[in-house]
């Protein structure tokens, strides 16, 4: 097995695959109110050719940990055969999903059964009017049954994912964390990043970190949690003495490119060594043209070994990739 490296040294182990790029909302920081473009249908991985590549990538490339993304990947019919299929493959692979929990309740207990060890939770508010705000959509009712049916299915610890949007829900950071630690959900802040489809982000507008810091310290007292950062983008702290803990991922303040562990495969089969790549390397074509896993597995290496030393948002010169967040995969 010869691992993911890249030139500076970084190895990457955990694969983030996108199932799809559609979604069923249409949360603002994310994309337009009319939705995108989807990509074609035949251009998708199959399933087949999904857990082919995901087969590659932990047999040898040295995967350790795969996460399942998209847009929404609950909207993929397959998932839950996928889900499986990859427990098949390897037993010790962790394996979680990210979604928006719409319909979750009612697919938690497939999923678990198949093999799947943990959720994620987007969710910004617990207010069905600034959730129909954000997400364009009022189903506030549906994930928070959603979190409840991953939690009683064993897919724990469940982390909730948040972003803060100013003068939208940046008033609301405490009321999520208590409404958080009060269920035993492990809740993390997402600095706001220049990757939606309609190009809304501003460096100016975007709440901080050191913001969500300011706003949590009002009503709880955090003390960093004693176990190191590593490669886990959250910097933890311990809420109110504990065991709750909250994180913050500040991608855009305070990144963390040095320690990435990090490798994502599109829902059309491209491997982008960074979230923030301006460059993909095609695995679909020669996987489609009869490549062998040992073709494969190279062709990812070489993608792998140029990935850039850091994203740069914060450089004059930062371009944002052709894709958004909901094609390229969160
Ligand atoms: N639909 C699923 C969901 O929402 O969890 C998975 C895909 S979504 C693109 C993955 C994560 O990216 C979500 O937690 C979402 O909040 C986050 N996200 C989307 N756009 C973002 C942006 N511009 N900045 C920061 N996080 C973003
Ligand atoms: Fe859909 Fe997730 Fe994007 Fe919201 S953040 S629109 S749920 S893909």
């Amino acid at each position: 097995m010869q691992p993911l490296l890249d030139q500076h040294g970084r190895v990457a182990t955990d694969l983030r695959v996108s199932l799809t790029d559609r979604c069923n909302l249409r949360c603002t920081y994310c994309m337009p109110a009319e939705g995108l473009d989807w990509m074609p249908l035949d251009d998708q991985l199959s399933d087949d050719e999904v857990v082919r590549l995901i087969g590659v990538a932990v047999r040898e490339l040295g995967v350790r940990e795969v996460r399942f993304t998209g847009g929404e990947p609950l909207v993929r019919r397959g998932l839950v055969d996928i889900v499986r299929q990859v427990r098949a493959l390897d037993a010790g692979v962790e394996m979680s999903i990210t979604t928006n929990a719409l319909g979750l309740s009612r697919t938690a207990g497939a999923l678990a059964e198949a093999g799947l060890d943990r959720v994620n939770v987007s969710l910004d508010t617990v207010r069905a009017d600034t959730f129909h705000e954000i997400t364009r959509r009022d189903r506030l009712d549906d994930v928070i049954a959603g979190l409840a049916a991953a939690e009683a299915a064993g897919l724990g610890p469940v982390k909730v994912n948040a972003v803060l949007l100013r003068g939208i829900n940046d008033d609301q950071a405490p009321e999520l964390l208590g409404w958080c630690v009060d269920r035993g959900y492990q809740l993390r802040f997402i600095e706001q990043m220049p990757l939606d489809a309609q190009h809304g982000w501003d460096r100016d507008a975007m709440v901080t970190a050191d913001e969500i810091f300011a706003s949590l310290a009002t009503r709880f007292t955090l003390t960093p949690a004693h176990e190191p950062r590593g490669s886990a983008p959250a910097e933890l702290f311990v809420v109110d003495g504990g065991p709750a803990t909250v994180g913050v991922i500040a991608s855009v303040t305070r990144p963390f490119c040095g320690d990435c562990d990090r490798v994502r495969l599109t829902a059309d089969g491209q491997v982008r060594n960074c979230l923030f790549a301006r460059s993909e390397s095609d695995l679909r074509s020669a996987l489609r043209a009869g490549a062998s896993d040992e073709d494969l597995a190279a062709r990812w290496r070489t993608a792998m070994w140029g990935k850039a030393a850091g994203h740069g948002i914060d450089d004059p010169s930062f371009l944002r990739p052709d894709r958004p967040m909901s094609a390229i995969g969160g």
